[in-house]
């Protein structure tokens, strides 16, 4: 039986009558730039956030640009983040013009590890960016307990982690913002791309909607020099039909987990993720370690089993951050991770058969 790394067709054709309708909407209504299916998207995603504002972007990684630049990040200027993530949070902390400063994860959650936040912190320290990274939230009340002491802003990077809580709080809700996207791939995802960036401030809200806006709230009013970020109508519409199923569809991918973890731990050499205490997962993606990760990799790939590398180099080690000359010593649960992670099928429809499979071969390897 051959299994997916994810399958977007089969959600699709769960709500397939849904979203035809959003889309048609949206077309007849010529709501393709603002209008009221994006108006209705971020009222509707802030209530499901649990936040004030929302302001809705092209995609995840304006957001942490938008956020940045509402913050008022200035050259010299530094921001620390994990040194384990998708690019994009670090590369937007150059973009804003600021100096980007790796901290290590932990040595089990694959979120960064607060202790080396506070080691990182010099006079030019503004802000921390941690990632709640393949849905399982960073440890905020330390990182909240650092920034309150040296006075620093926090922006939590939530693309991977739509509506998971830490100690029951939502993600999203600690920082000064927080962003989110809306990649196909993502926990909830637009046909195309998409992001937004919540927070509870009105005014923080305010600036970042003029910086995505050419600059201005009112037409040829520019009070700053902006981009032109925007979500589209078509997958505000996309983004709202799908937004009522997103509890259920996490509540899936929560079960499915538990199945592996079940079926998996017992298996010398894997191991399966580690949820700290309080921390609630949405599993955005399943991601284990194997000391001998690339041949079993190549054997699940063999028998038709998708899997991923979710991300086989670590930031500080990529040809992007050579200028900083980073060493492997300097983060070492990062390094051992990078060769040792394997990102397993995870979807919500996913069939307890599949995983069957994936745990078989798991073994057998
Ligand atoms: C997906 C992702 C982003 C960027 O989102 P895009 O919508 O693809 O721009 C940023 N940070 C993390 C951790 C992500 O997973």
């Amino acid at each position: 039986m051959a299994v997916p790394y994810a399958d977007l067709n089969l959600q699709y054709q769960t709500i397939k009558s849904e979203i035809d309708a959003a889309i048609a909407g949206v077309i007849s209504g010529s709501a393709f730039i603002r209008g009221s299916y994006v108006d209705a998207f971020e009222r509707e995603f802030a209530e499901a956030a649990e936040v004030r504002h929302c302001v809705s972007c092209a995609n995840g990684t304006d957001a942490l640009y938008l956020a940045m630049k509402a913050l008022k990040v200035k050259p010299g200027d530094q921001v620390i983040t994990t040194a384990h993530s998708w690019i994009s949070t670090a590369a937007m902390i150059t973009h804003a013009g600021a100096d980007v400063v790796f901290c290590d994860t932990d040595d089990t959650t694959f979120t960064i590890d607060p202790a080396a936040i506070e080691a990182a912190i010099t006079p030019r320290t503004v802000g921390i960016i941690p990632v709640h990274l393949y849905g399982q939230p960073a440890d905020m009340d330390a990182i909240m307990a650092i920034a309150a002491r040296h006075k620093l802003w926090v922006i939590e990077d939530c693309a991977q982690a739509h509506l998971a809580r830490y100690k029951g709080k939502m993600v999203g809700t600690f920082g000064a913002a927080a962003t989110y996207s809306f990649y196909p791939g993502k926990n909830l995802g637009a046909m195309g791309d998409a992001g937004a960036v919540v927070t509870n401030d009105s005014a923080l809200a305010e600036y970042m909607t003029m910086v995505a806006r050419h600059g201005g709230l009112v037409k040829h009013q520019h009070q700053i020099e902006g981009i032109n970020s925007r979500l589209d109508g078509l997958q505000a519409g996309i983004l709202s039909a799908k937004l009522p199923h997103l509890s259920a569809w996490t509540k899936a991918r929560q079960d499915a987990a538990k199945a592996y973890d079940a079926g998996l731990n017992q298996i010398e050499d894997v191991v399966v993720p580690s949820v700290a205490p309080e921390r609630s997962h949405v599993y955005h993606l399943y991601t284990i370690r194997h000391p001998r990760r690339d041949a079993l990799a190549a054997h699940l790939g063999a028998n038709g089993v998708q899997t991923a590398i979710n991300y086989p180099t670590a930031l500080p080690f990529l040809a992007a951050y050579q200028r900083l000359g980073h060493r492997a010593e300097e983060f070492p649960n990062a390094h051992r991770d990078q060769g040792q992670i394997l990102s397993l099928p995870m979807f919500a429809e996913i069939t307890r058969a599949q995983q069957d499979e994936v745990i078989d071969l798991v073994r057998k390897f």
